[in-house]
């Protein structure tokens, strides 16, 4: 895909380094374990205390990057903060939230149905139905056993979690942010829109760089897909100026942006199609020929989940078929 859109020329610290973005709304790339590289992490100064918004991974590194980089913004992480708020249950985003709260006391917001589903999945972790749903794609059960130890090792959530409804709205910074839904990456993924200064805090929904990960995996609703390309598409004309995503470059352009994403996935949808022409294919299958090779573990069964949301999404349309039976694989029709 050919992309147009510019990155910002805010935000272009290295990993582990803070910077003030817009006023009183701090940017810090927390470095995470995974090929993303970092995770973007927001600190809001206001009247009341500061906002945290998305933890990282807990991790040593991850860690000794929030002390640095509190510091560095002015915020005392023992004192200051008031509130901390996680856009969606990935480990990435809400794997450090416990160990904030127990060094800032601060409540940790999720959007009511995340709270719920972050129980679900991490409380009581359990590899089986990850492990099955990979086998049932085309994945060889040792490699999935391997990622299931891997992506689904277990998270210690924090204690207090505070629910919020999507279009409620809440006070960040000198003013007020609408909590709003954003599916596809994540079932209950939440952004934060300051609709007066136009800033979009847009966790994993619209990033720059990279294509958000749309994947049905075990825990997804069905068609993933068609959710994610409606909401963006109900996102297009928001009234934002600045993007703050959860990973990649800041930017500006929202509707280009968005109009992008909505081509790549036309053109992935298409190139799939071509793909099970003919003869049936396993998601897996389809998924070595779409995604380049020499991907990581990790890498692959993002890949694997992505493809299955795609053909998922060509049976909705009445241009795939699933066939019966055993290990599950797609025919064009
Ligand atoms: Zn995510």
């Amino acid at each position: 895909m050919t992309e147009s859109v510019a990155p910002s020329r805010l935000g272009t610290q290295p990993v582990g380094e803070v910077r003030e973005v817009a006023e009183g709304v701090y940017q810090l790339k927390v470095p995470v374990p995974i090929p993303l590289v970092f995770v973007s992490a927001y600190l809001v100064e206001g009247s009341d205390g500061w906002t945290l918004i998305d933890t990282g991974f807990d991790y040593p590194e991850g860690r000794e990057v929030w002390e640095t980089g509190a510091r560095a913004a002015g915020c005392d992480l023992h004192r200051d903060v008031s509130r901390i708020v996680v856009t969606h249950f990935h480990p990435d985003h809400l794997g450090a939230a416990h160990w904030l709260q127990e060094l800032c006391g601060a409540p940790v917001y999720m959007l009511e149905s995340e709270i719920e589903n972050s129980r679900e999945i991490w409380d009581d972790a359990n590899p089986t139905s990850f492990i099955g749903h990979l086998g049932d794609n085309g994945m060889d059960r040792a490699l999935a056993e391997r990622a299931a130890a891997k992506m689904r090792a277990g998270l210690t959530l924090p204690e207090k979690m505070v629910p919020l409804r999507a279009g409620e709205e809440m006070p960040l910074g000198t003013g007020k942010v609408r909590v709003v839904r954003a599916p596809g990456h994540a079932d209950h993924q939440i952004m934060l829109h300051d609709e007066e200064r136009k800033i979009l805090f847009a966790a994993d929904h619209v990033l720059l760089g990279i294509t958000p990960n749309i994947g049905r995996w075990p825990e997804s609703k069905p068609n993933p897909l068609a959710r994610y390309m409606e909401s963006i598409w109900s996102i297009r004309n928001l009234p934002a100026d600045l993007v703050l995503p959860g990973h990649g470059p800041i930017f500006h352009d929202l509707r280009g942006r968005v109009d992008e994403l909505l081509r790549h996935h036309e053109e992935r949808l298409e190139l799939m199609w071509r793909e099970i022409e003919g003869t049936p294919k396993t998601p897996l299958e389809v998924s070595r020929k779409v995604f380049r090779y020499g991907l990581s573990l990790y890498e692959r069964c993002f890949a694997l989940t992505e493809t299955l949301a795609h053909l998922e999404h060509l049976v909705l349309e009445g241009r795939a078929e699933r066939m019966e039976g055993g290990i599950s694989s797609f025919r064009a029709v």
